[in-house]
């Protein structure tokens, strides 16, 4: 075990959360918002963050409020794992914990509240989202980067999140633990050095990037399944 400060960095959707908080969202009210939009879409353009928002709009135009968005959301609960593990980190000596993801702050800090986690977060590093006067619920890009790897989510590259992060930040972590379980993880896991560890998701994307072999992963990797196993992963590094 590393002595010194620690950062535990963690994903959210299908990491804290069991499921997809962007396509959760859609049954807020009872008609089937999801399936109308991705119909509506065409199959060859289907940009995810064009997508959430046009979910969002159909919920609005459904007369979905803020008040039943945020409620429909608290009802997608931090799986009890994640749970205990967030407990573990929140009681580690010199231990500080962010979140970056692909979700948007609503989401997680509506989440994160209603589960009493939100003071183990010193970050919560995602995309702005806000409703205005009318209670529409609209999702903006975190940024642009040029990170080929990330390709395929223009408005977010983990890595130069992370990396960006540890640059600015006040301490010098001598070990970094990122829990996450997407192929938008492998970036941020890149990053990482040999004294730090990915945990990653069984059976999830990043796992299935990372059994190509074909990515410099320096870090040292744990397959966990998440929901049995992440707090006694995580509690070993704690
Ligand atoms: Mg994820
Ligand atoms: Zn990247």
């Amino acid at each position: 075990m590393a002595e010194g400060r620690k950062l535990f960095v963690f994903d959210f959707d299908y990491t804290l959360v069991n499921d997809n908080a962007d396509t959760w969202v859609g049954g807020t009210v009872g008609g089937g918002a999801v399936e109308k939009v991705k119909a509506e879409m065409s199959k060859w353009y289907h940009d995810w963050r064009d997508f959430v928002n046009k979910v969002l709009l159909q919920l609005h135009r459904e007369g979905a409020s803020r008040d039943d968005i945020v409620g429909h959301m608290r009802k997608l609960k931090i799986h009890r794992e994640a749970m205990k593990a967030l407990q573990a980190v929140r009681a580690a000596p010199d231990a500080d914990a962010i979140i970056i993801s692909d979700a948007n702050s609503v989401f997680i800090n509506t989440i994160l509240q209603h589960c009493g986690v939100a003071d183990v977060f010193s970050a919560v590093l995602t995309n702005p989202a806000s409703f205005n006067n009318e209670g529409l619920m609209t999702v903006a890009w975190h940024h642009t980067h040029t990170c080929q790897l990330c390709a395929a989510t223009p408005n977010m590259c983990k890595g130069t999140i992370l990396r960006e992060f540890l640059k600015n930040s006040a301490h010098l972590y001598t070990q970094v633990v990122y829990t996450g379980d997407g192929q938008n993880d492998l970036c941020a896991l890149l990053q990482l050095r040999d004294t730090d560890v990915g945990v990653v998701r069984k059976g999830h994307g990043l796992e299935k990037a990372l059994a190509k072999g074909t990515h410099d992963v320096k870090a040292s990797v744990q397959i966990v399944d998440f929901l049995q196993d992440l707090c006694s992963v995580i509690t070993s590094y704690c």
